[in-house]
């Protein structure tokens, strides 16, 4: 089995719309971040935490990032998965239980396999945990590919062994406060493979089928400068407004609904060409590199101190002292003293007003008469 499969789990929400975009990813090296390490400590100390719960052997890994802080929230999702352990046993003498374990989906995608963070194999459910450290952007299970994927995988191996009715898949995301979940029938996942991946994933080898543009494409390597997304893009500059001197208000709402992906598609064009001009000395033609604003700042806090005590000042007149931020106080004393003792001195500020698009899942307000209520 190759280490990186072409068409992973991870990135199947995507070659599943746009079958092409897994081969032209190829194009860019696969450059790991900050963000993706800190991820894989994570999970190793989230692999550590369950291996050693479950009586296994395991060294405790070491990290360069803050222990104290991934502590704090691979203890969130240890404490959820162990509650689901327990669930098992109640279900099943001897559970099945599996922590970063290889599943292999690749009768429905070609060489398709993915790692599951915790898979729980007890008669009736089939459970699927992923534990997600970024926080980002909060991811849902409902209908996730990704999961669904593993969960296809998991049947694979213990279908046969275990009366298996449904899979209920949970994505934790300690950092975002998200714990989402989401139940499916073993029938409706195996139609879902058949009818939709197979047919998909045999395109998206090949590179074929169509380009699509959506919110998908956040993380496609080929993101930058992808023709597909650019020509999305400039339908919305090329719109054949109605004439007249103003806008309707059909227009403004055709405009709000690609404005947001307009934005993203407009500064990650401009990441890019400052990027290429940085590190490559690309040329753009019309476009010269200069230094931006800048904010002074001091170069050796403790001489500034000094300086200014020599000088007469007093300790009161050059420092501030401030409270901690309620995240950071929230980590400093643990969340529930917190809650405990400062659950009553918190108030949370009604948000500025939002246009947003139907689907989000905050409540509507209907006007701003009943904001001003309200408010
Ligand atoms: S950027 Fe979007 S449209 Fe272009 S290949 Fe990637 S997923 Fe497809």
């Amino acid at each position: 089995m190759p280490e990186h499969a072409l068409l992973s789990a991870s990135s199947s929400h995507r070659w599943l719309i746009c079958t092409p975009s897994a081969l032209l990813e190829e194009n860019f090296k696969n450059e790991s971040s900050t963000f993706a390490k800190e991820g894989t400590d994570a999970h190793a100390l989230a692999e550590y935490k369950l291996k050693k719960y479950l009586g296994i052997k395991i060294k405790k890994p070491k990290s360069d990032f803050d222990l104290k802080e991934l502590e704090y929230y691979i203890d969130i999702y240890f404490d959820y998965a162990c509650e689901l352990i327990s669930g098992s046993k109640t279900r099943s003498k001897d559970p099945i239980i599996l922590v970063e374990q290889k599943l292999d989906f690749s009768s429905y995608v070609p060489e398709g396999f993915g790692t599951g963070d915790l898979v729980i194999v007890a008669d009736g459910i089939l459970d699927i945990v992923d534990l997600k450290y970024g926080k980002g952007v909060e991811v849902s299970a409902v209908n996730n590919p990704q999961m669904m994927l593993y969960a296809i995988g998991a049947l694979n191996l213990f279908d046969s062994l275990y009366d298996i009715e449904k899979v209920r898949m949970t994505i934790c995301q300690p950092r975002l406060d998200n714990i989402s979940t989401f139940e499916i029938t073993v029938d409706e996942l195996e139609k879902w493979a058949e009818d939709t991946v197979k047919p998909k994933a045999a395109l998206a080898i090949k590179g074929e089928g169509e380009f699509s543009a959506g919110d998908h494409c956040r993380f496609c390597r080929a993101i930058f400068n992808c023709r597909a997304r650019a020509d999305e893009n400039m339908k919305m500059a090329k719109y054949d407004f109605r004439k007249g001197p103003f806008l309707t208000d059909d227009e403004i709402s055709e405009i709000l609904s690609g404005i947001d992906e307009l934005q993203k598609w407009a500064s990650d064009v401009q990441a890019y060409a400052l990027d290429k001009a940085i590190n490559e000395n690309k040329k753009w033609q019309g476009f010269k590199l200069v230094e931006g604003r800048s904010i002074r700042k001091y170069s050796d806090e403790a001489a500034v101190s000094k300086v200014l005590i020599d000088a007469g000042y007093t300790e009161d007149s050059i420092y501030s002292k401030s409270l901690l931020g309620i995240t950071a106080m929230e980590k400093a004393i643990g969340k529930k003293k917190f809650k405990d003792l400062l659950s009553d001195l918190i108030n949370k500020p009604k948000g500025k007003l939002t246009l947003v698009v139907e689907r989000d899942k905050r409540p509507e307000i209907n006007n701003t008469a009943e904001a001003d209520f309200k408010n």
